[in-house]
């Protein structure tokens, strides 16, 4: 059998696959088995902030893989102390501590525990409630597929949202909020994206942050940042809200991370704060107690080890700066073209997000899903993307892209547009 012929028969459908083999790549390069080259503008979804093999990511595992791979969560792992300290102090800093996962959506599983616990047993919530906005993307486990506010999403899976204690509300819309704690007493936490990725880099607003944070003290629920995409540099930030809010101003109770922090291994975070629950003099960070949460791989010495790498690499190069440099050259730069298939451009760092004239990409495609339809003419023409929601085309290069290959990339897209019109 052809490698297509296996996947065919062999591997669940539930991706739509582009046609497309990628077998090597090399900073912002990847080269499929026929040998073609693709400038990557897509960084895997914001998962190689690095590039693709960076050197110190490919020691790292070289060396780590000689001397120890794995180990079970029931011995100390020294890499994985390393890796919290940094999270805590030279990431987050504010103080709280961390547990390691290998996804972003066990991040957030863990996040989710956390506030149901604490709804249970500190506040005496019998079925707490979690709130989470449209728009957002959390993962795909249980948990985290029904905090997801898409239908799409969490559709024929046999529950509703509602029945597993998750409240959908419109994003950035402060009086639906303020409505939603007047009506119910049992909301544990609120759950939410700084900037949402996948439904068309939107981000929060500064008003509404400040508010969620409020209505949170007010009403004794946590404040939980998802920053899975968001973070380490890709929002020009280590953390994604401080993009939105610099400083200090915003405190979360926890937060979530994966995709950059292990440059393409499987790993991811979260952090919970250091803080008095009220009532008692527990810690909240302290809450998850032996027993009541775990994973056999999160934390390895393998993946803490790249983890230490990648952030080491962003620090020492400064690559949040650069995002931020980067970034509104490359949104200036199509700003300045005021194309007629682009209606808007929202760009955080190297986040950044394409608004399509779709009505009009909808009319020359006979009715094909703009984004998409985009996405593939660009990756035809070389280019790397990834369309975010139906009429977003979102660029998460790695934040060592240079200027020149910035420029080449500009350069397909605006060629590749201007053939539609
Ligand atoms: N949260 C956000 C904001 C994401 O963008 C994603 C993935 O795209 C996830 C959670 C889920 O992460 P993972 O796919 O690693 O489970």
């Amino acid at each position: 059998m052809t490698h297509d012929e296996q996947l065919d028969h062999y591997v669940l459908p539930n991706y739509g696959r582009y046609d497309l083999w990628p077998v090597r790549g090399e900073g912002a390069r990847v080269w499929d088995r026929d040998g073609k080259e693709y400038l990557d503008c897509a960084s895997g979804v914001s998962v190689c902030p690095i590039g693709h093999c960076h050197p110190a990511v490919v020691s790292t595992i070289t060396e780590q893989a000689k001397t120890l791979i794995h180990v079970s969560n029931w011995y100390c792992i020294d890499k994985q102390a390393e890796l919290a300290e940094i999270l805590t102090e030279q990431v987050v800093r504010i103080p709280g501590k961390n547990f390691f996962s290998n996804s972003g959506a066990e991040a957030n599983e863990g996040l989710l525990k956390l506030a149901r616990r604490y709804a249970v047993q500190v506040r005496g919530i019998a079925k707490p409630r979690i709130v989470t906005f449209t728009g957002s993307f959390h993962g795909r486990t249980m948990g985290a597929m029904f905090a997801t506010a898409q239908q799409k999403i969490w559709g024929d899976f046999g529950f509703t949202p509602d029945e597993l204690g998750y409240l959908h509300r419109p994003f950035n819309d402060i009086a639906a909020l303020k409505q939603t704690f007047a009506d119910h007493d049992d909301i544990a936490a609120i759950l939410v994206e700084p900037i949402q990725g996948e439904s068309g880099v939107n981000a929060v607003t500064p008003e509404f942050l400040r508010a969620v944070q409020q209505l949170c003290r007010e009403h004794k629920a946590l404040l939980l940042l998802d920053e899975v995409q968001c973070s380490f540099g890709r929002a020009g930030e280590m953390c994604g809200w401080r993009s939105i809010i610099p400083g200090d101003e915003i405190q979360p109770d926890g937060i979530s991370w994966a995709k950059a922090i292990g440059s393409g291994y499987p790993l991811g975070a979260f952090w919970a704060r250091d803080v008095a629950m009220p009532g008692t003099d527990a810690k909240l960070c302290d809450l998850l107690g032996p027993g009541s949460h775990g994973t056999t791989y999160g934390g390895s010495p393998l993946a803490c080890a790249v983890g230490l790498a990648t952030l080491h690499t962003i620090f020492k190069e400064d690559l949040c700066a650069q995002a931020k440099e980067l970034g509104s050259h490359i949104a200036g730069s199509v700003r300045d073209w005021q194309h007629p298939l682009i209606k808007e451009v929202r760009q955080h760092g190297l986040f950044i997000g394409f608004q399509l004239d779709h009505e009009a990409i909808e009319a020359k495609t006979s009715g094909k899903v703009a984004s998409i339809f985009l996405a593939r003419k660009l990756l035809d023409a070389g280019l790397m993307t990834v369309p975010a929601g139906p009429h977003v085309i979102r660029w998460l290069p790695p934040l060592t892209l240079t200027v020149a290959e910035a420029v080449e990339a500009l350069t397909i897209q605006k060629a590749v547009l201007d053939a539609l019109l």
